[in-house]
């Protein structure tokens, strides 16, 4: 039987990445825990958030949990939205409203702004109300003038990784799996899984 793991978060699409990449466990989301409350992020680094929201959920189930904080710094904007990501536009998870504020605020900067950009990803192991671990994951690219592709969430339609020509919406979920923050973040996760069987 696959090992039971809880993602600690409302985002279905980090989910959805999150089980395609650890596809040896059983994958959760927040469905399986009653009453999860609503976790108020108010760290000002990503690993204060992840943290956050693994203690909360940890301490309503015996299984294990791992929470996703993550995030689009962007260089000519000083590491903008950083952990502010979800909420850069003032509505949480307004994707839209988000990547229109960020392209208008690069464009206020003129056009020999750095779009140098990395996304970063911090995931907490949790059990029992406990932090186990932490494993960070970030990837270096840059900033579109516009949207461009369908796929992912979020920033994906403006974020082109470094050796690449297309955005992450473009290269589409293998691509982006294979080389994301979270994946690396993940990395972190999976081995440090198969070494400690006690959990
Ligand atoms: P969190 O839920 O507070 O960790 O905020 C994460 C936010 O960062 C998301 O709402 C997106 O705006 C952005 N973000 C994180 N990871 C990704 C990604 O893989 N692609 C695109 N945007 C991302």
């Amino acid at each position: 039987m696959k090992e039971r793991i809880i993602v600690a978060t409302r985002n279905a699409h980090k989910v959805e990445e999150i089980r395609a990449i650890l596809s040896d466990y059983e994958v959760l989301d927040l469905s399986a825990v009653t009453d999860p409350p609503e976790v108020e992020e108010t760290g000002t680094t990503f690993l204060k958030n992840s943290s956050l929201k693994a203690l909360a959920i940890s301490g309503l189930t015996d299984s294990l949990v791992i929470s996703d904080d993550s995030g689009l710094e962007v260089d000519g904007l000083g590491g903008e939205p950083g952990v502010y990501s979800a909420r850069y536009a003032g509505e949480e998870g307004n994707d839209a409203l988000n990547n229109a504020k960020l392209l208008r605020e690069l464009s206020k900067k003129g056009a020999g702004v750095n779009r140098g950009a990395r996304f970063r990803c911090v995931i907490c192991v949790a059990k029992n109300g406990k932090i186990l671990a932490d494993f960070s994951g970030a990837v270096e690219g840059r900033i579109l003038e516009s949207e461009s592709g369908l796929g992912g969430f979020g920033y994906d339609p403006l974020f082109v990784p470094e050796g690449y020509e297309k955005s992450f919406a473009e290269l589409g979920e293998e691509v982006k799996n294979g080389m994301s923050h979270r994946a690396r973040a993940l990395a972190g996760v999976a081995e440090w899984l198969a070494e400690s069987p006690a959990t």
